[in-house]
């Protein structure tokens, strides 16, 4: 199967977006400014500057200082001297990175985020929690080293925010022209929301609906020892985006999405494959996660290693939740087998 090669399914073409494009949109509420990103998998990231006259901003891009300067021309050359607030779709870097940045420089007053997304603002990747947890799904220690090294690479183009205010659904954040509902659609990351203006009927997606990748539900433990089942959560929350009216998704990379329903069918295919790909492997013989992973990407870049653990256990989540397939311990490593 082509898309496993790598654990994101990737769409080919190149995206021509740049941070000079000032494309505008909805009669000119609504202006892109799209921002370099210092990653191989995603190259840019796309940030809306929302209103008339005053204005909020919806992330950020990263702290680097040629994606920030970028912002603020893009910014300028959209008569944009001042942001009420910055809105956060999610805690990850590429798009909260300059928030705190922009705060301290007397750019914007205030920053919103989900409250579950705290966790994700500051160092997400705790060493002690994710390694135990890591070693017992089979990923031997060479490669939890160089995830250690990953997240610190990460961690250097964000800071995080010293106040941020929480957003939660039922909410509305108003702006100059209209207002935009808070929607939770956790999966990429726990507190993912989307804005959405009904009246309008847009709606900006972050991370959560992407015209060109399957966005990755990450792998999020906590300290009490949970584990959030994120690729449970993404379905369920794209079949609630599913079931809405339309016109116009603004995603944090790539471009516009017109047609959200054959697009979230897709995303639905997509993982039905990947899920009945990993039972096929299961029948075969139980194994650990990190034994699929193996089997499901042949070419798997070490920098991948997070994301393809991740599609693993949320995959095996979806197979657990239709009961094919069953998990058990065995001298400190967790196997699955197909039932
Ligand atoms: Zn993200
Ligand atoms: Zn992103």
């Amino acid at each position: 199967m082509e898309n496993d090669t790598i654990p994101v399914n990737q769409v080919q073409g190149t995206y021509e977006g740049t941070a000079r494009d000032g494309a505008v949109f909805e009669g000119g509420l609504v202006r892109r400014i799209v921002l370099p990103l210092p990653f191989p998998q995603v190259q840019h990231v796309n940030v809306y500057v929302l209103g008339r006259d005053s204005f909020i901003l919806v992330d950020t891009g990263t702290s680097s200082q040629d994606s920030y300067d970028m912002l603020l021309e893009g910014l300028r050359a959209g008569g944009v001297r001042h942001l009420d607030a910055i809105y956060l779709t999610h805690g990850h870097i590429d798009h909260f990175g300059a928030a705190d940045r922009l705060v301290k420089d007397g750019v914007a007053d205030k920053v919103y985020v989900h409250e579950r997304e705290l966790g994700n603002l500051g160092n997400a990747y705790d060493e002690l929690l994710y390694g135990s947890q890591l070693k017992r799904y089979g990923l031997p220690d060479s490669v939890l080293e160089m995830m250690k090294y990953a997240s610190q690479f990460f961690d250097s183009f964000a800071q995080r925010p010293d106040i941020v205010s929480f957003i939660g659904p039922g909410m509305s954040v108003r702006y100059d022209g209209g207002s935009l509902e808070v929607i939770h659609t956790p999966g990429h990351t726990a507190g993912s929301v989307c804005l959405y203006d009904r009246e309008k009927n847009f709606m900006l997606s972050g991370d959560t609906l992407l015209s060109r990748l399957s966005p990755n539900p990450l792998l999020e433990l906590y300290q009490n020892g949970d584990r959030r089942k994120s690729l449970v959560e993404y379905m369920d929350s794209i079949f609630m985006l599913y079931n809405m009216d339309l016109r116009a998704v603004y995603p944090g990379h790539y471009e516009i999405i017109h047609d959200h329903r054959p697009h979230i069918k897709s995303l639905f295919n997509f993982h039905y494959k990947r899920m009945m790909r990993i039972h096929n492997i299961l029948k075969q013989s139980p194994m650990t996660p990190y034994g699929i992973m193996g089997d499901l990407f042949k070419k798997l870049h070490r920098r991948d290693m997070f994301l393809a653990v991740s599609e693993v256990i949320g995959h095996l989540d979806l197979l657990e939740r239709h009961d094919m397939v069953r998990s058990f311990e065995r001298e400190g490593l967790l196997y699955y087998s197909a039932s």
